[in-house]
């Protein structure tokens, strides 16, 4: 009985060592088809309406095709995998009774056992290999279990920053050194970008579309990291702070203020975790919120898609009371890019300056009123500083922000 378990085992044994490499690999290409898959088509239609607008159907109607081809064949890929496993497996399950069988019936007709040995044996051998059926049934399910939850290892992974030496800025200057920076591969946007920016200083950068602005922000935030060149405060690179570290110097303020399913306490404990409900109120106050206290249940309200709904202005001074809450010395501010209306703006620079207040700001001018009241204007042009100075310097130079001025003032 043990030789003819022994067959099976082997046999067994040789389908795993088959299955298993191929079986890692094959699964995680199908996770990965598949979320590709869901993020297609989860952005395709939320963003049904600009791709309506850009007349983008196609294009995407393609791309989801494609995701669906590939989510097809690599699953078709991990069950061709099943169907060779399986079936291996099963004939390996069966060769240890029909061994015991064989054996037994020659045995039998030799004389030497009876018919009711060669039963109790045949079963003996099936229940031999039951539990080893089990074990290895396991191990697929740990092999396909193993690669989904490589895919979330994979998401810790980068979320975690790269590890930090422990240096604490010294104070709260940022430097850009010799910026270069390219988007995945493509050609370098940003060249060669040399600049510091005082403790408290108000920065406007201005530029055509394109220029690189933005991305400039998103240097100092360290949402990109530099091709070469490094971008610092007091002395250490963005890149070698941790997130939690790097946002208590530097937060970037955009245009879309996200309000988060939960408490308006929620909303806020974000920006610092476990912050007394006095903090909070001052924050909210600071910015202007008195709506919180019309609220029903005050800072226990909650907000979002089936509560209560907060307007642009009031989800616009919470995100601005979370800046004044996370208390970083720098900001970068990516200013709003359509105008809004008088009401709402002249709310929201109230609040907006009441959270800037005391601060270094970054701001990525798309208008060049706001520029004009900067300490110094950063003009980039092409991925380039172009020119720095205060706005009356610059307007003595008679450059590229001088005729920029000259266009819109004389529009406007
Ligand atoms: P600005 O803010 O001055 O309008 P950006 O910093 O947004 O300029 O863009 C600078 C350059 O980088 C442009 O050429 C733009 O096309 C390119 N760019 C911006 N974002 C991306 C991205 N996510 N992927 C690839 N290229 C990008």
């Amino acid at each position: 009985i043990g030789a003819c378990g022994l067959v099976g085992l082997i046999g067994m044994l040789i389908a795993f060592r088959w299955y298993l490499p191929r079986a890692r690999a094959a699964y995680l290409a199908e996770g990965a088809a598949g979320s590709t898959l869901a993020e297609l088509i989860t952005t395709t239609a939320s963003g049904a309406r600009t791709i309506e607008a850009f007349g983008l159907q196609q294009r995407r109607q393609a791309a989801c095709d494609d995701a669906i081809g590939t989510a097809r064949r690599t699953r078709l890929r991990t069950l061709q995998l099943r169907s060779v496993l399986f079936p291996a497996v099963d004939v390996s399950l069966v060769l240890p009774m029909v061994g015991a069988l064989l054996v037994g019936s020659v045995l039998m007709h030799a004389g030497s056992i009876t018919v009711g040995a060669v039963v109790a044996g045949a079963l003996y051998a099936q229940q031999l290999m039951q539990p080893l059926d089990t074990i290895l049934l396991w191990t697929e399910t740990i092999q396909s279990s193993g690669a989904s939850f490589a895919r979330i290892e994979g998401v810790a992974e980068a979320a975690r920053t790269p590890p930090g030496r422990s240096n604490r800025p010294e104070d709260a200057h940022v430097r850009f050194t010799d910026v270069h920076f390219a988007y995945d591969g493509g050609p370098d946007v940003v060249h060669g970008i040399n600049l510091t920016i005082r403790p408290g200083e108000r920065l406007a950068v201005v530029g055509p579309s394109g220029a690189g602005k933005t991305t400039l922000g998103r240097l100092l935030a360290a949402v990109d990291v530099p091709r070469t060149g490094r971008v610092s405060i007091g002395g250490v690179p963005v890149t070698e702070l941790g997130v939690d570290e790097l946002r208590r110097h530097v937060v970037l303020v955009t245009q879309e203020h996200h309000v988060f399913l939960g408490t308006v306490r929620d909303n806020l404990l974000i920006a610092r975790p476990s912050s007394p409900d006095e903090t909070l109120r001052s924050a909210l106050a600071t910015v202007g919120a008195q709506w919180v206290h019309e609220l029903p249940q005050g800072l226990d309200t909650e907000l979002g898609d089936g509560h209560h709904r907060l307007d642009g202005a009031q989800s616009e001074q919470l995100a601005l009371a979370r800046v004044v809450l996370a208390n970083p010395h720098t900001v970068v501010l990516v200013e709003a890019t359509a105008l809004l209306d008088p009401a709402r703006a002249r709310h929201t620079e109230r609040a907006l300056a009441a959270a800037l207040r005391g601060r270094t700001v970054i701001a990525i001018a798309h208008r060049l009123h706001t520029a004009r009241d900067a300490d110094r204007i950063a003009v980039l042009n092409d991925g380039r500083l172009d020119e720095l100075g205060t706005h009356d310097e610059l307007l003595a130079t008679d450059g590229a922000y001088a005729a920029l001025w000259r266009a819109w003032h004389g529009e406007s």
